[in-house]
């Protein structure tokens, strides 16, 4: 009888309160958010109810889903589709003092629609053993003819690829973007495939020199107790471009509290948690990521490369430039 009563009081606790759970739509797949999930929920007993899939389906999703849509945070991998769930409509705006307080002003959207979770370099990898690093420089540095035949990136159609390129347009112009991507087409040891990991072992294994990836994948690959991959991540070296110009382009996994989110202070709590200093040490040691919060460091793997200086121009300014970069990558033969 008990039992009955405790279930039927909640059953309409829930109505009348809203159940005390956080729907969350991630491109991310990593075990370090599951752990924090997890966490998170033993702090608050809040229950994350967990939909991965890929940034594109899931956007698609909250248009389709509307009004009726269970989802309270979108996040995303990259700028560009957080951008674009801004400019759909499909998120809304939220103050939180903590936020401002976690998150530093330009890894947060001014209207509130995004907040960084993490950073990520888009670097260059290199074999010290046939590439002089004083002969890198900014992105362009890797489209010299002295490089022809030693340059490898995945596809232009990953989202990594269209926001560095969406971050070339924005500082210099289209017409430099296309001789961009039209040099380091020219420079290409083979034909754009496979994903970062896959540049980075390409990089070790002789068949190119110089490879365009995300910072964290050198770290997972130096921690990830396969033999060959952590023999691999010593012999590669890592520069960041940009140093005297724009800096390195920095990319981000970002949260947007949904438009119509049915349990909106819950995935504020959510994004809090994830951006405290408690949980960015943990996405910092287990993802190999920057954190966003300034009070905590990387991890020890990525910080023994060094400090360096992170391009800070607007991300908005980055997501705009999404659609152009698409067209200029496929008017280049960049595929
Ligand atoms: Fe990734």
């Amino acid at each position: 009888m008990l039992k009955k009563l405790t279930l039927c009081s909640l059953f309409f606790a829930n109505i009348l309160f809203g159940a005390n759970e956080v729907n969350v739509y991630s491109q991310r797949h990593y075990d370090s958010d599951k752990a924090l999930f997890k966490q998170f929920e033993e702090k608050t007993g809040i229950k994350v109810n967990l939909i991965t899939a890929k940034a594109e389906e899931l956007v698609s999703r909250l248009t389709i889903e509307g009004t009726n849509s269970p989802a309270d945070i979108l996040i995303t991998a990259d700028i560009g589709n957080l951008y674009e769930a801004k400019e759909k409509d499909l998120v809304q705006s939220v103050t939180s003092k903590t936020l401002e307080e976690n998150i530093p002003k330009h890894l947060r959207d001014e209207d509130g629609k995004w907040f960084a979770i993490t950073k990520r370099a888009r670097l260059f990898v290199y074999n010290p053993k046939t590439v002089n690093p004083k002969d890198l420089g900014d992105y362009f540095s890797i489209t010299k003819p002295e490089f022809k035949g030693k340059v490898i990136t995945r596809s232009s159609t990953n989202s990594y690829n269209k926001s560095l390129l969406a971050s070339i347009i924005a500082h210099s112009g289209e017409e430099k973007s296309l001789e961009f991507v039209k040099g380091l087409v020219n420079n290409f040891a083979r034909e754009p495939k496979g994903a970062d990991k896959d540049q980075i072992r390409a990089v070790a294994s002789g068949e190119a020199d110089i490879a365009i990836v995300n910072s964290y994948y050198l770290g997972v690959m130096a921690n990830s107790g396969d033999k060959v991959d952590e023999e691999i991540a010593k012999e590669v070296k890592v520069f960041f471009p940009a140093q005297n110009t724009t800096g390195t382009h920095m990319n981000i996994s970002g949260a947007s509290i949904t438009k119509f989110s049915p349990n909106k202070q819950n995935a504020i709590k959510l994004i809090e948690f994830l951006t405290s200093v408690e949980a960015q040490g943990k996405l910092a040691e287990g993802n190999y990521e920057y954190p966003v919060n300034p009070k905590v460091k990387p991890s020890g793997i990525v910080a023994s490369w060094g400090e360096f200086k992170e391009d800070i121009i607007p991300l908005n300014e980055v997501g705009k430039q999404t659609k152009k970069a698409v067209e200029i990558a496929t008017k280049g033969n960049w595929k």
